[in-house]
This record gives C-alpha cells, structure tokens and sequence, in this order.
C-alpha cells in the first residue's frame, strides 16, 4: 500500500456529487493511474455538509456568505463540508489535493463573482482555503502534471 494519499473532490473521481448530478467519467490517465494504485482519497465537501445532489448551484457573495440565486444561506454546510475535507486529510498526513476548479468549495484559482452572471473572477473556495491555511497544496484538474513531478520527489514519498 502506498505511504501517501491525496485528497480529490469526488466529481473527479464520477461520483455523482455535482450540483447538477451530472456524473463526469474519469478520462484523465494520471486519475486512472492512481486509481489504480490507491493513492486517491475522494471527499465532496457539499455532500459532506449535508446538501443534497442535485442541489442550487451557490456561490461566495463576499469574502463569508455563500447563498445560492434565489437566496438561501448556505455558508454553514460549506463550512462543515469544508472541515470534514481537513479532517479528513489530516486524518491521513494528507499534503497534497486536487480539487475542482471554479465550484465556491473547491476551486483554487477562480470562482464564480456572487452574481449568477457566469462571470468568474480569482479566488479559492471555501474547503480550499481552509485546507491550504493548514499547509495543504491545493491543485486543480489541469494541474496533474504538477501533482505527479511532486509526489515523485523523496521528500514527498
Ligand atoms: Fe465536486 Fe467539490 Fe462541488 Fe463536491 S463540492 S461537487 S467535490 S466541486
């Protein structure tokens, strides 16, 4: 068994997590790959913090609201969502998570302006802040390469 695991959101792994309950089938080759070698710990914080699939998309209003379009508060299931991702990856000396870009829990580089206008702007969701405040390395879905050259340095083994 391998020494290390890395922490996924489920909907890479076509788990039928989305929002929209769309189930994306697993094409990428270093996804299979370390499917195939166990070193995949899938987590969908929504999920995790109680909200059900299909759900109304949300999105981060300011820098502690999440709400979906019509209004309804949804920051505290994002928040245990987002806790239950870091406990889990402390749980297993977890270092390293690729998480989906874009969504208001798991991207890392941009997310939906709070509009509903489709309009993205820079910015980390909610369990990706939390985990990367805890020394996690938060990638997203276009970054495998950069995940595989990390996990193959001794330092990360
Ligand atoms: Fe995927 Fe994360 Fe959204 Fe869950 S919260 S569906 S894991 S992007």
């Amino acid at each position: 068994m391998s020494a290390y695991k890395i922490l996924i959101s489920a909907c890479l792994l076509a788990q039928r997590v989305r929002y929209d309950a769309k189930v994306i089938p697993v094409t990428e080759p270093l996804i299979q790959q370390w499917l195939a070698q166990d070193i995949l710990l899938g987590i969908c914080p929504e999920v995790c913090g109680g909200l059900p699939t299909p759900r109304a998309p949300a999105e981060i209003q300011n820098g502690n609201l999440i709400s979906t379009q019509t209004g309804s508060d949804v920051t505290q299931a994002f928040k245990v969502g987002a806790q239950e991702a870091l406990d889990l990856a402390l749980q297993h000396n977890i270092k390293i998570a690729i998480l989906t870009e874009k969504s208001p829990s798991c991207g890392s580089a941009l997310i939906y302006d709070g509009q509903f206008s489709r309009k993205l702007i820079s910015g980390e969701g909610v369990t990706t802040k939390l985990l990367r405040e805890n020394g996690i390395q938060v990638f997203n879905q276009f970054q495998l390469q950069q995940v595989a050259a990390l996990i193959s340095a001794p330092e990360n083994r």
